[in-house]
């Protein structure tokens, strides 16, 4: 099942204390599994796509999440980081207008937009974050260079976009963020679900691991309203010892149970593995309908759990696992 193992020809004992990071009472069968060289999550947000949804547009998700997987999939091979691999991923995501991140973003009530995103390093806990910003191509983009170049995690509004530009992260005229669709949804409201988020967690073949999310939030949400997304601990999580997280969903409720850190204490403190931990925050945490998860851990498995009618997703590793899916 693991066939590209970077640790078969380690000793038992060594795994043991390689492992022994993962979590304070790991699960006495996962000490000495071999971990994947690489693996890959991500996600195109949270929604309520039903058996009714067309053909052309089901497809659609399914090939731009392809695209993405692909993009991610090749990187990990090649040896990049978990952190580029995450940071290009979203890139990707951000740049296809299908996604509710970068263009093709959602409208606030005001009409125009507002972008957050965060990413963090699990090998250092590194973290950085923008909110509210409103020029920024790639929000995610300013999110790596807040972490790496100032002594902060997380800028907001025109300061944030200032710091763009001394930092040569791209700025664009807000319309390049509209489509026409959005535009609907925000005459429609709050009866366009779809939330469309994007996030990315991975794992590299230097057993780092990394998580960033990017959203243009929720429909029709107030004027400076920020969400879980650029809220570390929220929205976003990672940390080698334990597992990396990305969440889409009602941000507010994200924020209140600080998810994605939830996630690893879980592990952590109940000795329970990913999926047990991702199970229990999607199930007993969570109210129905609320959103979902992608996480992984240094081992390489992956969890994907959502508790809405859909989540578009994918994952990919060295096993030779690739899928990318709306329902379950
Ligand atoms: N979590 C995002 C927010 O509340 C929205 C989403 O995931 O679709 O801003």
């Amino acid at each position: 099942m693991f066939p590209q193992s970077r640790f078969t020809a380690v000793p038992v004992f060594l795994l043991a204390v390689v492992f022994s990071g993962c979590a304070s009472t790991p699960p006495a069968d996962n000490a000495a599994e071999p971990a994947l060289a690489w693996a890959i999550a991500l996600h195109g947000g949270a929604g309520t796509l039903g058996a009714d949804t067309a053909d052309d547009v089901r497809d659609g998700y399914l090939e731009s999440l392809e695209i993405a997987l692909t993009a991610g999939k090749e990187l990990l091979e090649g040896g990049a980081s978990a952190l580029d691999t995450v940071e290009h991923v979203v890139v990707i995501l951000e740049d296809d207008p299908r996604f509710n991140a970068g263009r093709g973003a959602v409208f606030n009530a005001a009409g125009g937009h507002e972008l957050d995103a965060s990413i963090m390093d699990g090998s250092t806990l590194a973290c950085g974050a923008v909110a509210g910003v409103r020029t920024v191509r790639n929000p995610i983009r300013l999110a790596r260079a807040v972490m790496e170049r100032t002594r902060h995690v997380l800028l907001g509004g025109e300061g944030a976009e200032e710091f763009a530009d001394t930092v040569g992260v791209e700025r664009v005229d807000p319309e390049y963020f509209g489509t026409e669709r959005r535009r609907r949804a925000l005459e429609r409201r709050l009866a366009d679900k779809d939330k469309g988020t994007v996030g990315v967690v991975a794992l590299d073949r230097h057993g780092n691991i990394a998580a960033g999310t990017s959203t243009g939030g929720l429909t029709a949400k107030m004027y400076g309203r920020i969400g879980d997304s650029p809220v570390v601990g929220a929205g976003t999580y990672a940390d080698n010892r334990r597992c990396a997280v990305s969440g889409t969903g009602v941000g507010e409720e994200f924020i209140r149970h600080s998810v994605a850190y939830s996630v690893g204490a879980m592990m952590e403190y109940e000795g329970l593995d990913l999926a047990a931990a991702v199970d229990r925050v999607v199930d007993e945490t969570l109210e129905p309908g609320i959103g979902g998860i992608i996480a992984l851990d240094p081992q390489g498995r992956i969890a994907m759990r959502y508790n809405t009618p859909s989540m578009l997703r994918g994952a990919a590793d060295s096993s030779g696992r690739f899928e990318v899916k709306i329902w379950d």
